[in-house]
């Protein structure tokens, strides 16, 4: 197997790629800019044209996938109208999110639950308003289904590895090798329908290989479920297509270069689906907040937003990757992120903005559009960012 994503691309390649990531900033921070004027309070700005093109793009990249937008990377109505609109399906958690499905009338049948592990109270809401397929891992998952829908369609998901993912997901779910054995038993036992295989290879995923990887795991499977006489007819690809914070990330372009080859491979009664979340919405959204003071402190300068860990930025304190553009120009210095409240968790990390940043500086962040209002609390009374759409 070639490691794209370990291979170094040309000096000239990257240099092209680091100008495009910057242009994706810059289109952003310009349809945010008007809402810097009269700062409030913290806002995530989404732009529908953006979120269509995005939708468009993964449909053209990856022909033979259909998207099934992971609802919790932001769940709001419009984006969701906006995304059904475009063809997208949806993959959902919650009984929330199935009620979100029925307030956007879409046909349950192509709504996927892909929790590996839901309430009985959710599966029966999800079964009575006609959700057919359900994601397991387990044999304690297959026997509750079972009980509740022993119709359903089952879709097995596998663990892969989560190597080069910014936001790993494996260990809590992901059934191993053996599990995968010990769960096609219990399915043939109680006559549960096995009829799929899915894997997530992480969020903000930049190796190839893992998707490569569980494509070539889930064939093996299919082979396997022949032969014990099911009859597998869906690969669920998962999410974790990258958002472009450097220009090093592989584009929906690159993924589809490797992946499409593989996928040519399946047989036509396998139906293949994947379900991004943050790639569809990520890059449609630009948070704007202010600074709400800096400190010299004897471990060096510290900066504090009234947007942190509580406020949208979640993500950050764990290393993701952001951009940070300031309203005011000058020399770059280094400094630690902190959010406004008083928990000593709400620390993001070095970053660099200006040297003579101030309070009341406004920040533009591009590439929030995905898991940040929706991780959001008013904790110690900061307010959430709102959201704000524009064309
Ligand atoms: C969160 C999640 C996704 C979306 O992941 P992204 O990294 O946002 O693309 C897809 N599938 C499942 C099962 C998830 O839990």
């Amino acid at each position: 197997m070639t490691d794209l994503a370990a291979t170094p691309l040309p000096t000239l390649v990257q240099t092209e790629r680091r100008l495009i990531a910057e242009e994706d900033a810059r289109e952003q921070i310009a349809y945010t800019a008007a809402f810097a004027k009269n700062y409030q309070q913290p806002m995530l700005v989404m732009s529908r044209a953006r979120l269509q093109r995005n939708a468009q793009r993964f449909m053209a990249a990856l022909p033979r996938v259909r998207p099934h937008f992971a609802v919790k990377a932001n769940p709001d109505l419009e984006i969701l109208s906006i995304f059904r609109d475009q063809g997208t399906c949806f993959e959902v958690a919650s009984i929330a999110e199935i009620d979100a499905m029925l307030a956007l009338d879409v046909n349950m049948e192509t709504v996927f639950y892909s929790n590996p592990i839901k309430s009985p109270a959710s599966i029966k809401h999800a079964a009575a308003n006609g959700i057919v397929w359900y994601c397991v891992d387990t044999p304690e998952e297959v026997e509750k289904i079972a009980r509740i829908k022993p119709d359903a369609k089952l879709y097995l998901r596998i663990a892969v590895s989560n190597e080069g993912s910014s936001w790993p997901l494996a260990g809590k779910f992901g059934a191993s090798p053996q599990g995968v054995e010990t769960l096609i038993e219990v399915c043939k036992k109680l006559g549960m329908q096995l009829s799929g295989v899915t894997f997530h290879v992480g969020s903000q995923c930049t190796n190839i290989n893992n998707w490569v990887e569980g494509i070539r795991a889930a064939k093996d499977i299919f082979n396997r479920l022949i032969a014990r006489g099911f009859n597998p007819e869906l690969l669920n690809l998962g999410g974790g297509y990258p958002l472009q914070f450097t220009g090093q990330e592989p584009s929906i372009e690159d993924i589809a270069a490797v992946i499409n080859p593989e996928l040519d491979t399946l047989p036509d009664s396998i139906q293949v689906m994947a379900e991004p979340g943050r790639y569809l919405v990520g890059s449609a959204g630009c948070l704007i907040s202010q600074v709400v003071g800096t400190a010299t402190r004897d471990s060096g300068r510290w900066v504090y937003l009234d947007s942190g860990v509580y406020g949208g930025l979640m993500e950050l304190s764990q290393n993701f990757p952001a951009t940070l553009v300031s309203q005011r120009t000058g020399e770059a210095g280094v400094w630690t992120m902190a959010g406004p409240t008083c928990d000593s968790i709400d620390v993001m990390g070095k970053h660099r903005l200006p040297a003579n940043t101030e309070a009341e500086d406004i920040i533009f962040m591009p590439n929030l559009g995905a898991y940040c209002t929706t991780c959001a609390c008013d904790f110690n009374g900061f307010p959430v960012p709102i959201m704000r759409m524009v064309d």
